[in-house]
């Protein structure tokens, strides 16, 4: 662990009592935030099911529907409720649903790559994650049991009671495209093939990457057009006020030199999760708002 996540994983405990005295005070400390995993490895299984039992003990699992009805001010937030999501649409998200999130009686939201879902080998399937996700590693590199999931693989989480959302439609950086028909392919098309496939709306959309610079106004706006959630990657709390266009999400694990996303510790996730980077992503989660509250029809 770096210095930088030991510093924070070791202010966990002071900023949970913090947390806690204030409750005692009657301040309002009602939270909605949402976890962001990817590839859960076989060897990681154990840790990420320990790190969901760890968190129930200090928040509720909400279900993307819950999610949906406190966003919208339908439900009143209470307490501290999280949401468990995942990006890609790695094989094994549906090993740990049925594994680990089911026995558990979480439901989770899957955003995936309807071009990444698509493909039918695992040679196809890693040469995509090589040249379409993590952008260089030759496909030997990558981690065994990287392969994407199916449409049946799909079909059963959502059997299952998850909900699957949008992450484009061959995961490319939306910053970067300028067209607006090449937007829309990505963020609108993407979205009606798993739709026309699944037979389900599909209201969420994660954009992908997470970062401010990977997304833009005129992505914002095209998404906007189509989706009822909008998903980034930069942390923050989602309990007051926060747009459904500019939701915050925390990542909960980090890609290590062997390309793998391993799970972090429970009092470093713990950190991140009262808040203590918050701060850090501020500047960014503003400019977020503002596009998400900006005029459409300028493109
Ligand atoms: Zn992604």
């Amino acid at each position: 662990m770096s210095l930088h996540h030991n510093i924070l994983a070791s202010a966990y405990y002071p900023l949970k009592l913090i947390y806690s005295v204030k409750n005692l005070f009657g301040s309002s400390n009602n939270r909605l935030r949402v976890l962001l995993y990817h590839d859960i490895s076989p060897d990681d299984q154990d840790c990420f099911a320990a790190q969901l039992r760890w968190l129930s003990r200090s928040w509720s699992f909400v279900t993307p529907k819950q999610f949906e009805a406190m966003i919208s001010g339908e439900e009143k937030i209470r307490g501290s409720n999280l949401l468990v999501t995942f990006d890609d649409g790695f094989a094994s998200n549906r090993v740990v649903a049925e594994q680990v999130l089911n026995p558990m009686k979480i439901k989770a939201l899957f955003f995936v790559v309807s071009d990444f879902i698509e493909l039918q080998n695992r040679k196809e399937s890693r040469d995509f994650i090589s040249k379409n996700i993590y952008y260089g590693p030759p496909p030997e590199l990558l981690p065994e049991n990287w392969q994407n999931m199916t449409w049946a693989d799909l079909e059963a989480l959502l059997e299952q009671g998850h909900c699957i959302g949008s992450h484009t439609r061959s995961h490319a950086r939306l910053g970067l495209i300028d067209s607006q028909s090449d937007l829309e392919r990505e963020v609108i098309s993407g979205a009606d093939i798993l739709e026309r496939r699944l037979g389900t709306s599909i209201d969420h959309f994660a954009y992908t990457f997470g970062d401010l610079r990977s997304f833009s106004d005129k992505a914002l706006i095209t998404a906007r057009r189509r989706f009822r959630y909008i998903y980034s990657g930069l942390r923050g709390d989602n309990s007051s006020g926060v747009s459904p266009f500019a939701l915050r999400r925390d990542c909960s694990a980090l890609q290590d030199s062997q390309l793998n996303y391993k799970v972090f510790s429970n009092r470093l996730l713990g950190a991140f999760l009262e808040g203590a980077a918050d701060f850090k992503y501020a500047r960014d989660c503003a400019s977020l708002d503002a596009w998400a509250l900006s005029k459409d029809g300028a493109f």
